[in-house]
């Protein structure tokens, strides 16, 4: 059962280079989670500690766990992900040890990347209403943060958390030695998504008239996974249209599709 909430994977297949429109973000990782694994020694030359955990805050689909992944290809790293919900239980205790699992895990795949999606599953704020499982929730959390204190020597594991919900986190988990170190992850801007664009289709066969400049201006909004989706969408047209090169007209088509079941989801947060 442990297994199959916990996803292993050897070094992921993303690179740096499938990111698009966050480079700041990117470099702004690779100096805080990759240099302490490739170059520790760099740190105690210095006198500092790196830092323990990172989190990644912002809209769905912008590439948080992408970035993870690229840390993990870069490092020749294994890639550990759980979802905070999943930690998430009904049994006293079950949640605590779950985590002590996952850590566990971890050190047996030395060197590795531990992402924690949707940490606000696991660390909101308290609030007044009296849920019946707050409180093995917070000892859930608790066990998390001794595990991250565990990490004495730091060892080869690195801790990056991730959540949509920023504003909804209770503060305690920012603090020094625990995730204190922040990285915003936003939507992309024009060029980002120019860029995007340009990642999703590397392998299509995309006719000469389509202008991603343009089709950057007309996704206002999008999200990488947006992105990702309307260069599906429109190779999907095409395969309908039983043609092998994908027109810009199919991109347009793919783009209203997915703005439309956006918009019928209204702001639900995936
Ligand atoms: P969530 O918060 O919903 O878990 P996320 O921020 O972790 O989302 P990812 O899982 O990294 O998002 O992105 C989902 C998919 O969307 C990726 O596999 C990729 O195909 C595409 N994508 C998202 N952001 C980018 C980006 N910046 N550049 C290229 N592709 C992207």
């Amino acid at each position: 059962v442990r297994a199959r909430v916990m996803q292993v994977e050897h070094e992921p297949e993303v690179a740096y280079e499938d990111i698009g429109g966050i480079s700041e973000q990117i470099d702004e990782v690779r100096e805080t989670v990759e240099l302490p694994l490739t170059s520790p020694g760099r740190f105690d030359a210095v006198g500092i500690d790196p830092p323990s955990g990172v989190l990644l805050h912002g809209p769905p689909g912008t590439g948080k766990t992408m970035l993870a992944k690229a840390v993990a290809n870069q490092t020749e790293a294994t890639f550990i992900k759980m979802a905070g919900s999943e930690l998430v239980h009904k049994f006293i205790g079950e949640g605590a040890k779950l985590v002590r699992d996952l850590f566990e895990l971890a050190r047996q795949h030395e060197p590795a990347v531990l992402f924690i999606d949707e940490i606000d599953a696991i660390a909101a704020k308290r609030t007044d209403s009296k849920t019946s499982g707050d409180a093995e929730v917070q000892r859930t959390m608790m066990q998390l943060l001794s595990e991250m204190d565990g990490f004495d020597d730091r060892g080869e594991i690195s801790i990056i958390a991730a959540t949509n919900r920023f504003d909804m986190l209770d503060r305690a988990i920012l603090r020094p030695g625990r995730f204190d170190r922040l990285i915003e992850v936003p939507k992309p801007d024009l060029e980002g998504r120019e860029m995007i664009f340009r990642i999703h289709t590397r392998s299509m066969n995309v006719a000469d008239e389509v202008d991603f400049e343009q089709l950057a201006e007309d996704t206002e909004n999008a999200s990488g996974a947006d992105i990702k989706a309307i260069c599906t969408e429109a190779g999907m047209f095409a395969i309908r249209d039983d043609r092998q090169t994908v027109t810009r007209e199919d991109f347009e088509n793919a783009w209203e599709k997915i703005d439309d079941d956006e918009e019928s989801d209204g702001d639900e947060i995936s």
